[in-house]
């Protein structure tokens, strides 16, 4: 797992794209199980709480599992808390406004989480190697990114964001898998072997909205992604960790909520001798 240091330029290529050695299948699975249950009891603790939100940014070229991150990571956690978001090319409506618009109305509210299957970042990314703004409006959304990111965080949004990284290789066999794979084939996209053309231009442009963007209250971290359980192994090892870090503070608050709301019912009680003595209307 490789966290970027703010201000430091990540290199993409020196960052190897497969499990370290000696990592294996079945112990990454088994770690997984344990953290995906701590994962669900620390994401009790946060909604009842009340005081931080999570936001999960995943992004990556096509085929390299976001959806399959989603699916593995969202699966150990309570429904009630979390919506997943996809963000596509943009509606006439979403163009008709600034490109954070369609990305801060699903933010999530305090207490729970929100998964972003793409995110604020295509705006430096696909649009950047598109052309599809001018390149001096592009070049000042990395500031808006940072201050944006910076206003979340202030409000008790803990922000983690997700480069998974898989090879030009990895991904050509993913590709043509999903082709040969009669299940699968609904996925294939012209477009995903258009975008591979491009592959360098991408490096360049996810290095730099990388290194520009990447802050101690809303890190990167790229993810060696081309074996699948080591990839759902560091999401949730990730995610866990910066909960963690919360944890003693969320008791807190629990604790603090819970004795309030017994006094409260104390005196309820004897105001109105309802409920005394396990008597119920
Ligand atoms: P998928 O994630 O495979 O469903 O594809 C979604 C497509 O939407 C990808 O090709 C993205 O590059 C594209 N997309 C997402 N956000 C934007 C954006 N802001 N501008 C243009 N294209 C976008
Ligand atoms: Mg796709």
């Amino acid at each position: 797992m490789v966290y970027q240091e703010p201000g430091e330029k990540v290199r993409l290529e020196r960052i190897s794209p497969d499990p370290p050695k000696g990592m294996t299948k079945e112990r990454a699975q088994r770690r997984f199980a344990e953290l995906g249950e701590e994962l669900f009891q620390l994401q009790d603790a946060m909604f009842g709480a009340k005081v931080n939100s999570v936001m999960v940014v995943l992004q990556g070229r096509d085929s390299a599992g976001k959806d399959g991150a989603i699916k593995h990571v969202a699966g150990c956690l309570n429904p009630r808390g979390v919506h997943v978001v996809s963000f596509g090319v943009p509606t006439a409506e979403e163009r008709e406004h600034d490109f954070l618009w369609r990305v801060h109305r699903h933010a999530p509210r305090l207490g729970e989480f929100a998964i972003f299957n793409r995110s604020h970042y295509e705006d430096v990314l696909v649009v950047r190697v598109h052309d599809l703004v001018q390149r001096k409006l592009w070049k000042e959304r990395y500031g808006h990114i940072v201050d944006f990111e910076e206003l979340l965080a202030e409000h008790g949004t803990i922000v983690l964001k997700y480069f998974l990284h898989i090879s030009k290789k990895e991904q050509k066999e993913r590709l043509l898998e999903r082709e040969r794979m009669a299940q699968t084939a609904w996925k294939l996209n012209s477009n995903d072997w258009k975008e591979r053309d491009h592959w360098d231009e991408y490096t360049e442009a996810y290095e730099d909205a990388i290194s520009k963007t990447a802050a101690p209250h809303a890190p990167w971290i790229v993810v060696p992604a081309n074996a699948k359980w080591y990839r759902n192994l560091v999401v949730a090892e990730s995610i866990v960790e910066a909960l963690r870090a919360h944890r003693k503070s969320w008791s807190k608050t629990l604790d603090e909520t819970g004795r309030k709301r017994r006094t409260e019912l104390a005196a309820w009680r004897s105001e109105h001798g309802e409920g005394k003595g396990g008597r119920v209307r």
